[in-house]
């Protein structure tokens, strides 16, 4: 084997690294790239970033990141999970698995050598904001939308009430939703509020046969449910406050839902397909819109059909266009008997934007069992960090985090940027896009980073003087202190093998371990 500077190695870090990566299984290349990471040589000379969230956002901004600056830099990627991914883990559907191969791609950033995985850490309580940031030169947030919008309405609070983002973690197996009382033999209707397409993928699971996600990496517990004799839901109302023409979800899922999982389609009355002329003008204008108003049409039609002739499914999608949900109805031991929905009408919007819904004062009930309340995901706010809680995210400007939130209707100057806070993904932008769209965004906040080296190479320069700061192995030994049982890349291989190996015994994509205890014990990190 051709000889590196192995001498020149900074002994720590590279005894870290090799409980990552065997040396064996880099090629010489990657080896010299090895070498290179960890020399001290240009250790000061190297870019330290920390990257808060290994999401989509997460890996795509580290991947520009090493694009951008090649071997002068390495990455601290965090995730409070054992495990990396964020939303194609626990977000993206688990019958749609050709989205979720960017975990290849995801992974062979992750075991570049300038990148060092973090997992089972938590920011504000293992590690604080301020401390990440005296350790690194900049820090990268992109910890995603981890909580939801509320509708506001009586009954809101309280068991059968769900919001999208809870249900979809708990059939994907997010540790955090595993304990969810969930009993879906008890329920027959379940009323979904919002028409997007994490509506459709709730949908869709509560609907098409359980045996579309028996090959797939659904957690066990959710396909237990589902596959379980004579349980589950029959029906699904879709409550959506404006038409189909203005409906979130988008064409090609809606024809999945519609066409796949043998679901028979009605609308809550006749009239709910009549177009009025803004919305001929709107579907005129977008092919997409005609399309989902095409699908339900056909949808219902057919099913109509079927039933004339005897022959329709047992599974029934009812459309409930134009209801605004008011109240959640509940029995007397408090269990969900309905959901309470006022009539609308769609109304131009204010200064020639988005048709908005009114009411009419007229309404209706909707009985079910269940209430999942799928009207958009929203972010947390960190301490330390200004937050939009309006928006739902933190306010910046092309990824560079500013110190206040911008007044709505100000003519004052915007806030100034906080030197060294950057932001991506949902938290940046809010709770919209789908995982490439994360691509773009990362791109930006990547340039608006490198538009700002020598700034952060200066500032730390003060503070630390020529040597920089600690970066990984500062923030490894403070971890370490604190006894936090850190999960790196090489850990969560182990875990995944071992997921993989035990779901393909069982003709499965994968059986993931749904609990951070287990997870941590296959990962070789058991508390002693
Ligand atoms: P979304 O697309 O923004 O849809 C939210 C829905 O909630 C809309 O129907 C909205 O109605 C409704 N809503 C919002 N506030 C409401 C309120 N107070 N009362 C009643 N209804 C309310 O959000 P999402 O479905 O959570 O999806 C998030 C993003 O992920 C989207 O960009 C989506 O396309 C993407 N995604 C993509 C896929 C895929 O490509 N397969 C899968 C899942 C998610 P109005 O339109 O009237 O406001």
């Amino acid at each position: 084997m051709k000889r590196f500077g192995i001498l020149s190695v900074t002994e720590a870090l590279l005894r870290t690294r090799c409980s990552q990566i065997s040396l064996r299984s880099i090629s010489e290349r990657g080896l010299g790239r090895f070498v290179a990471a960890y020399s001290t040589s240009d250790a000061a000379d190297k870019l330290h970033i920390c990257v808060v969230g290994s999401g989509p956002a997460g890996f795509y901004t580290v991947d520009r990141l090493l694009k951008r600056y090649g071997d002068k830099v390495h990455v601290s990627l965090l995730d409070r999970l054992p495990t990396p991914f964020g939303l194609v883990r626990s977000g993206v559907a688990p019958d749609h698995q050709d989205t979720k191969n960017v975990i290849n791609q995801f992974s062979q950033v992750a075991s570049d050598p300038r990148v060092s995985f973090l997992g089972n850490v938590t920011v504000g309580q293992d590690v604080q904001l301020r401390e990440l940031r005296q350790l690194h030169h900049a820090v990268v947030l992109s910890y995603g939308a981890e909580s939801d919008r509320r509708l506001g309405i009586p009954g809101e609070e309280g068991p059968g009430v769900l919001s999208a983002r809870e249900f979809v973690w708990w059939y994907n197996g997010h540790p955090d939703a595993r304990g969810l009382n969930l009993d879906l033999s008890k329920v027959r209707s379940v009323a979904i509020c919002g028409i997007g397409n994490v509506a459709l993928d709730c949908c869709r699971a509560l609907l098409a046969p359980p045996t579309r996600f028996q090959p797939t990496d659904m957690a066990a517990h959710a396909l237990g449910q589902l596959l379980g004799a004579g349980a589950g839901p029959r029906e699904v109302h879709l409550v959506a406050r404006r038409g189909p023409v203005q409906a979130a979800c988008t064409p090609k899922e809606l024809k999945e839902l519609l066409s796949e999982c043998g679901v028979e389609a009605g609308t809550a009355a006749p009239d709910q397909l009549a177009v009025s002329e803004a919305d001929a003008a709107e579907m005129k204008a977008t092919r997409l819109k005609r399309r989902v108003h095409e699908l339900v049409s056909k949808a219902v039609a057919d099913s109509l059909k079927r039933q004339q002739q005897g022959g329709a499914g047992e599974r029934r999608l009812w459309f409930q266009f134009y209801r605004n949900p008011v109240e959640v109805l509940r029995g007397p031991d408090g269990g969900v008997t309905g959901l309470r929905v006022e009539r609308t009408a769609v109304r131009p919007g204010p200064e020639g934007g988005p048709a908005v819904a009114v009411g009419t004062g007229e309404y209706d009930t909707l009985p079910c069992q269940l209430v999942l309340k799928s009207i958009g995901y929203k972010s947390l706010p960190l301490q330390g960090v200004a937050f939009d809680s309006r928006r739902g995210v933190v306010p910046n400007v092309e990824g560079r985090v500013l110190q206040a939130v911008p007044e709505a209707s100000s003519t004052a100057a915007p806030p100034p940027v906080d030197p060294g806070l950057y932001v991506v993904g949902w938290l940046k932008r809010g709770p919209t896009g789908i995982v490439g769209t994360n691509l773009v965004d990362a791109e930006e906040t990547a340039a608006s980073l490198g538009a700002d080296t020598e700034q952060l190479k200066k500032a730390a320069e003060v503070t630390h003087g020529s040597a920089g700061p600690a970066g990984l192995a500062g923030l490894r030994s403070l971890l370490s202190e604190r006894g936090v049982r850190v999960v790196n890349w090489g850990h969560w291989r182990r875990l995944d093998e071992h997921e993989v190996a035990v779901g393909q015994a069982a003709g499965r994509v994968r059986e993931k371990v749904t609990d951070v205890g287990e997870m941590l014990r296959v990962c070789g990190l058991a508390a002693e």
